[in-house]
């Protein structure tokens, strides 16, 4: 059966250069064997030099699109008055704190990607980004990787994210879970996300790469947790990315061994990088970096070290 899977990028005109050069990396690295379509949304159209920039690059199937109306925009249960003094008070304080753009960017990937029309018949969604790097051979499909192993959740990089943007998103987490545990499955992985004195450990998978099985996104529980943030303002109050909110959702709805680190897959981000060291896979890379990040960042070891825990449990945490 083949797999209903594309490459997914929310970019702006300005991205051309951008993500033709992760474009034409991923084609290079894995996709000329496979022909997975890409999928480009934009907030605004896009210009003709854009999309002959990208038809020029990949003989893949592209597919441009823009968002619905009621996607991209100031959340309805914040107030525009306050949102201003917010972006006012952060500025400063930490990187796009006085961005409204970005925060759209974020709440539109936390709550509303999933849901555009051209990813409708999509199983699984690759996150790409402009001006990132492939660095190593993929000489396989990772698409059906994630589906023979039953896999939810892919990624590369996980790091701590700064504490400052997300003041009071566990606290927000917390109170889900404690109004919804119908909703949580009998076992999960949040104690990544929560250690045992029950503080938020800022753990999270850097979402500019994450290999997704849609239904995650898709569920129920998902939708209701994403409603309850965006209630309590913090896209727009505070900062809260796409990259802690998917990853608290997949620690609070998915056991471990449906979450998987792409070890192989070597990866640039501006600001952080994978290089695998092990021999068979670093033979496949090109890396001007040395190996190293991600086998000392805390967050990855704590994702080989902690281990799935029951409900029961994971309320306990929610409870302290
Ligand atoms: P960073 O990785 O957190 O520094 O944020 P980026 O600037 O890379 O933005 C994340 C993704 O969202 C990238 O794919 C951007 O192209 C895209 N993006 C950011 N802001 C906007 C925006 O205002 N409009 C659109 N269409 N895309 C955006
Ligand atoms: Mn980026």
């Amino acid at each position: 059966m083949p797999i209903r899977a594309a490459l997914v990028a929310l970019v702006r005109n300005s991205d051309l250069n951008g993500i033709r050069s992760t474009i034409r990396q991923i084609d290079d690295r894995f996709n000329r064997n496979y022909n997975y379509p890409y999928i480009l949304l934009n907030d605004k159209n896009f210009t003709e030099e854009f999309k002959e920039g990208i038809y020029a690059i990949t003989k893949a199937p592209v597919q441009f699109g823009t968002l619905p109306d009621d996607h991209w925009g100031l959340s309805p249960y914040v107030t525009e008055e306050k949102v201003n003094s917010a972006l006012e008070y952060n500025k400063n304080r930490y990187i796009y704190g006085g961005s409204y753009s970005y925060r759209l960017m974020c709440r539109y990937q936390s709550g509303f990607i999933h849901k555009h029309p051209l990813l409708q018949d999509l199983d699984y969604y690759w996150r790409i980004e402009p001006d990132v790097d492939y660095l190593c051979d993929i000489p396989y499909d990772p698409f059906r990787y994630m589906r023979d192993n039953g896999l939810m959740y892919g990624y590369t990089i996980s790091p701590m994210e700064i504490s400052k943007t997300v003041e009071t998103l566990w606290d927000t987490t917390r109170e889900w879970i404690l109004k919804n545990q119908d909703l949580l499955p009998d076992e999960s992985f949040i104690h990544w996300i929560v250690n045992e004195k029950g503080v938020y450990t800022r753990c999270h998978f850097w979402s500019n790469f994450e290999i997704v099985d849609l239904s995650l996104y898709r569920s129920e529980a998902y939708e209701s947790y994403f409603q309850h943030l965006d209630r309590a303002g913090g896209f727009f109050y505070e900062r809260w990315g796409d990259a802690p909110v998917h990853s608290i959702a997949a620690a609070l709805l998915l056991r471990k061994e449906q979450i998987h680190w792409f070890e192989d897959i070597g990866y640039h981000h501006p600001g952080i990088w994978h290089c695998p060291d092990k021999p068979e896979m670093a033979a496949r890379c090109v890396c001007k970096n040395p190996a190293g990040y991600m086998y000392r960042s805390i967050c990855n070891r704590r994702f080989g070290e902690v281990n799935d825990i029951p409900k029961s449990q994971a309320l306990l945490l929610a409870q302290m």
